[in-house]
């Protein structure tokens, strides 16, 4: 860090060093290679709640299916939102996408280089159209989220609570007046990465900071206190389970799922079908209580949740299934949700006893609970018995409801699925020896 000078404010010496540090010691990214506003928007989007480590190896990806806005309009939502997988906070996706098609229908396929046109994309609130119009425009528009507004709390000592929109429009006003002539993308960035790798939220790094001389927070030893903000409400845990229910017959090696609304919470995502036991859940707290709720449930716990499972899914989908086993149990947490689920493997109840027979034996069950493992060879060995059996499964296999399919392995590389549900399946497809296929 350099000194003061004699005409130096704590907002001149701000801006100042916090620029040379940047463009000095700035790290490489892949959206840091050139401003094009497309590549922007899509890395600020990403950016949005999650890690800088966690996005890269995703916005590469992304960047090299969907090489321009134009790709990124034209292409099926489902495609976007398997690129998207893995990364949370879907609506982000779609989002993008809608925002993209506007810009290809509006603008000709170009962002337009207008702050008003670009805030009423969707998905662009006040920051992402701050970061698009300085770093891509290179416009002195600021772009302020939690880590700026941690940064400014604790440079300029400042005691407003950062969950209030009145703070947020005031940091607003504060980091606008700070941009240096000229350098609005630099300097955005400088603080964006100073919030990132110096000024973290626990354990700010005051001893290498560019700006530590004159931090008003450091001076008054509040680092780490500051910013104030008020707790958020804690995610309302709910208890949920969930069916794998194998295929027989023609699905043998496949499980069923379906797809999600296509709005609200992981809207057009892929699931396993489960349903919200009504009853009172808590979010388990620390490392005991955690292992507790992985643990298997005891019997009549597996009982009834298989009893209400099977009842509801019948209820909704008209599918009869037998619960097999419990598979396991998994947490989730979103936002304003903790999901706890439990998770069964079940079979479709197929009604009559010689169908039902039929689908057991012409599966592959070699780790699925003690049905025969009769194999290709076997089936075959018993003739036409086996063809005769296969004709009674297939011929008492019911109608799915719409939305639900069907999938094996294989699929999963083509449906987008949830984080909690990906784990969930590929922890079953191991369970079982179902190996991923090559291609
Ligand atoms: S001196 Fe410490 S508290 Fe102040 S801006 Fe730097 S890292 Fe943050």
């Amino acid at each position: 860090m350099n000194p003061t000078t004699k005409t130096d404010t704590p907002a001149t010496y701000f801006s100042r060093e916090l620029l040379a540090w940047y463009r000095a010691s700035k790290r490489t990214l892949p959206w840091r290679r050139d401003r094009d506003p497309y590549r922007v928007w899509v890395s600020e989007i990403m950016l949005q709640q999650t890690r800088v480590d966690t996005v890269i190896p995703y916005y590469e990806r992304f960047m090299a299916r969907f090489p321009t806005l134009e790709a990124l309009a034209e292409s099926p939502e489902a495609d976007v939102l398997k690129h998207w997988e893995g990364l949370g906070y879907y609506s982000r996706a779609r989002n993008l996408q809608a925002g993209a098609r506007e810009v290809a229908e509006r603008y000709g396929g170009r962002v337009p280089d207008d702050k008003a046109a670009v805030s009423s994309l969707k998905g662009v609130g006040p920051y992402t159209a701050g970061a698009i119009m300085s770093i891509a425009f290179n416009r002195p528009e600021p772009a302020v989220d939690g880590n700026v507004m941690r940064v400014l709390s604790r440079y300029f000592n400042r005691d407003e609570d950062i969950a209030k929109p009145s703070t947020r429009i005031g940091m607003e006003k504060l980091a606008a007046s700070l941009i240096p002539e000229g350098a609005a993308g630099d300097f955005n960035q400088a603080l964006m990465e100073l919030g990132a790798l110096v000024c973290t939220p626990r354990t700010p790094g005051c001893l290498t900071c560019p700006v530590m001389v004159l931090c008003a927070g450091r001076l008054a030893g509040r680092e780490t206190e500051l910013p104030v903000k008020a707790k958020a409400k804690p995610p309302k845990p709910e208890l949920r389970v969930a069916a794998i229910i194998e295929g027989a017959g023609a699905h043998a090696g496949k499980v069923l799922v379906r797809q999600r609304p296509d709005s609200g919470l992981l809207a057009s995502l892929w699931e396993l079908p489960h349903v919200l036991l009504d009853e009172p859940a808590v979010k388990p707290r620390g490392r005991e209580a955690k292992l507790a709720a992985a643990a298997q449930p005891p019997v009549e716990r597996q009982a009834a949740d298989a009893a209400e499972l099977l009842r509801r899914l019948e209820e909704e989908t008209g599918l009869r299934a037998v619960a097999r086993r419990w598979q396991a149990t998994e947490e989730h947490t979103f936002s304003h949700l903790h999901w706890l689920m439990r998770v069964y493997a079940a079979e479709l109840d197929l009604g009559g006893d010689a169908a039902r027979g039929a689908a057991a034996r012409l599966r592959l069950p070699a780790a699925r609970g003690g049905v025969p493992n009769l194999g290709a060879a076997s089936i075959a060995a018993e003739g036409l018995a086996g063809a005769a059996l296969y004709e009674a499964a297939a011929a008492a296999e019911p109608q799915l409801p719409a939305g639900y399919a069907w999938i094996g392995r294989g699929q999963m590389r083509e449906l987008a699925f949830p984080n909690l549900f990906a784990k969930i399946l590929y922890d079953y497809w191991d369970s079982i020896g179902e190996e991923e296929d090559e291609g």
